[in-house]
């Protein structure tokens, strides 16, 4: 069969490798609306975000057009320690499947961060030290950015100071010891320290923490101390901008054996991963040369894109944060306590939003048993035990496998596997034992969230 001729790992030599970032804010029609200062309500200004940012992570922030901004010599460097990351034919999955369709993932989890999350960690510490610095601060939910950012602020010998999310700092200890042994020290959040973290502790005693809080934490952290910027894991469009070496490898590699993908399918927390796979096929399909099928997947429980609002919201609990256009379910959305799978963050990149509204872009919410039963299917046929957050990916391209052998038709799909799931045990094991439930909020549950979200005139929603 002439299929067998596309090898199972597809390989890029180092000299193959991106030089270059590519910003798809500078090919889309509408740009992502601009983030507002939360008192004047004003686009921000490049200098009020410097108490907050590194200075080049700022311009970059606000870049919306040039395409491409070159990935420093440093950075390049540090990438070849790790990348490129495989891309593989899912030779296994299609054959467990019994689908005509042709799989493919990209696999993020080869590194100790065992995530995408590193690329953008490495290049955000770089602008740091660059700047002088002496350290940043940042928030971890299930730890794996956190990490990232130890790892890359250990290389460039820079102070780390991680807010992780209290129930994970609880449920993952052995997450925090990596941290701690690249050299991050790890406060549980809501903590103490900070005067917002003392706010939130008195309204909600014996919280469990959220993205949201963690992020008020660790930006107050970063403003009270010299020397010291806030750095974010996710949701930016700096983030997306340094994600986007995961497409750029993907699309040399499938250019290389000549391959089209029709479905690009990602999970979407705050949508650096997805943004990051899928800018250099997005920019081919704003530029009107290709056209593919894009799909963000979230969890039911936190479903952002698919059931939230797009309008200017908090982009934490604190509402310390500037303003940003965002699928949202406020500020103040919290999961509910039985969510396994991460992907846990209540707002939606700017940029994936507004490709959201523009309708390039779909996407679908899934419910995590039956991820869990995508990823346990994965695991056993193609080896990779997935991160929760990934096997959400995984799930509806096994769907949109078994669509094919329905319809007969020979579909190329594509996904990204973000990460492993070795420090998610706690949440495959009520899998493994039956006893892990699905619970979608209604529209009552929601409603709070949205009430929560700034009222003011030109945001209406
Ligand atoms: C952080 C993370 C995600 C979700 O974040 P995005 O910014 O939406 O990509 C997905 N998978 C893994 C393994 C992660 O660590």
């Amino acid at each position: 069969m002439a299929e067998n001729k596309i090898p199972y790992k597809i390989y890029l030599d180092e000299s193959e490798l991106p030089t270059k970032w590519y910003n798809v804010r500078a090919d889309m029609p509408n740009k992502p609306a601009p983030l507002l200062n939360p008192g004047t309500h004003e686009p921000l200004k490049a200098e009020e975000l410097y108490p907050i940012f590194c200075e080049e992570l700022v311009a970059q922030e606000l870049n919306n057009t040039d395409a491409y901004i070159d990935i420093p010599e440093e950075i390049q460097n540090f990438y070849k320690m790790y990348r490129p990351s495989p891309l593989v034919r899912a030779y296994f999955l299609e054959k467990a499947l019994d689908t005509p369709a042709k799989i493919y993932y990209k696999f993020e989890g080869n590194n100790t961060s065992g995530s995408h999350k590193l690329n953008s960690a490495i290049a955000q510490a770089y602008y740091a030290k660059k700047q002088g610095l002496k350290g940043v601060t940042t928030e971890t939910g299930a730890g794996q950015w956190g990490t990232a950012l130890s790892m890359a602020c250990s290389y460039f010998d820079l102070d780390c100071k991680v807010y992780m999310v209290k129930v994970s700092y609880e449920q993952k200890p052995f997450r925090r010891e990596v941290m701690r042994t690249y050299g991050a020290s790890v406060t549980p959040s809501p903590s103490m320290d900070t005067e917002v973290g003392r706010k939130i502790l008195e309204a909600h005693p014996g919280t469990t923490g959220s993205l949201g809080c963690a992020i008020s934490e660790a930006v107050e952290v970063a403003t009270k101390h010299e020397g010291y910027r806030y750095v974010l894991g996710s949701v930016l469009n700096q983030v997306l901008l340094h994600q986007s070496v995961i497409g750029l490898e993907t699309k040399t590699a499938l250019d290389k054996i000549g391959v089209k993908p029709d479905i690009i399918i990602g999970c979407a927390g705050g949508g650096s991963n997805l943004g990051g796979l899928i800018s250099p096929f997005m920019g081919e399909k704003l530029r009107g040369e290709a056209d593919y099928r894009f799909i963000a997947v979230e969890p039911a429980s936190c479903p952002s894109l698919t059931r939230g609002k797009f309008a200017y919201d908090f982009c934490d609990t604190g509402m310390v944060c500037p303003l940003a256009k965002m699928y949202t379910l406020g500020s103040g959305f919290i999961p509910s306590a039985n969510h396994a799978g991460g992907l846990r963050y209540h707002g939606m990149s700017s940029t994936l939003s507004q490709l959201y509204h523009d309708g390039f872009m779909e996407a679908t919410s899934v419910e995590q048993t039956s991820v869990f039963a995508a990823a346990q299917q994965f695991a056993r046929v193609e080896g990779i035990l997935p991160a929760p957050e990934s096997s959400h990916a995984i799930r509806v391209a096994i769907d949109e496998a078994l669509k094919c052998k329905e319809t007969g038709e020979e579909k190329t799909i594509l996904f990204g596997l973000t990460g492993t799931g070795y420090f998610d045990m706690i949440a495959y094991e009520k899998f493994n034992d039956g006893v892990m439930t699905d619970y979608i909020p209604t529209d009552e549950d929601l409603q709070p969230g949205f009430d929560a979200i700034p009222r003011f005139p030109g945001n209406e929603f």
